[in-house]
């Protein structure tokens, strides 16, 4: 019998062959180093590049490691959605797969839940991204914090961690958001938003364009 995990880190990917190998080394490497049972959860929103094999190879060298594979591409959202239902841990992580958030900021948040914050959102000290990638980022931010009444300095940060009461009211309406920061504040009393560091993406593109932000 596995230990049941305490700490899930879920990870959408959407074609990061580039930046994936480095990203298993390292949030191996931190997971380790916390010393509690953990699982690593990669969502694999269809790729098309050779992020699955990757993701297989990780998982054969790990069975922390596993694995949902979309059949196309549904969103970084929807993808943690399905990564939500599977986690097991009562601190659920968020993080992207590019290696902008760096992992070895993982125990600060693991921290900060365990001190008893419901949600541990994140705001990138000096944001390493194009003024066309900040200014739709601005404005999502400004909208989001009038609608869900709470403010934070940056609900597009995804290196993230809930509480698993938090991941349990979320599983049970996924239809009723799709921009996960701001439904997880809608039920969240005890929130913290703690500073991290942020790397330029050096490998592959955003996901994003303008458009598709928007309309998120
Ligand atoms: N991603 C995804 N599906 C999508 C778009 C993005 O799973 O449709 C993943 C992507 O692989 C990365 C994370 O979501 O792990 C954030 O995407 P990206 O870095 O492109 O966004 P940005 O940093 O520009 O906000
Ligand atoms: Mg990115």
């Amino acid at each position: 019998m596995e230990d049941k995990p305490l700490i899930s880190v879920l990870i959408p990917v959407l074609n990061e062959q580039e930046s994936l190998p480095e990203l298993q080394q390292r949030l191996h490497n931190t997971l380790e180093d916390i010393k509690k049972p953990y699982e690593i959860i990669y969502i694999n929103d269809g790729s098309t590049d050779m992020t699955q094999h990757l993701l297989e190879d990780f998982r054969k060298q790990n069975d922390k490691v596993k694995i949902i594979e979309f059949n196309r591409n549904y969103g970084q959202h929807m993808a943690l959605f399905a990564g939500f239902e599977r986690a097991k841990g009562e601190i659920v992580i968020t993080i992207d797969a590019d290696l902008q958030n760096p992992p070895e900021e993982i125990p600060k948040l693991v921290e900060k839940s365990e001190e008893g914050y419901e949600v541990v959102g994140t705001y990138r000290k000096k944001r390493k991204d194009s003024i066309f990638r900040k200014i739709p980022s601005y404005i999502v931010n400004r909208i989001t914090a009038k609608l869900v009444g709470v403010k934070l300095r940056d609900y597009g940060c995804m290196l993230r961690a809930y509480r698993r009461n938090i991941v349990d009211y979320m599983n049970m309406c996924p239809e009723s958001s799709s921009f996960i920061p701001a439904l997880a504040n809608t039920f969240a009393k005890k929130i913290v938003e703690i500073e991290v560091a942020h790397e330029e993406r050096k490998k592959g593109t955003s996901k994003y364009s303008v458009f598709r932000l928007l309309r998120l």
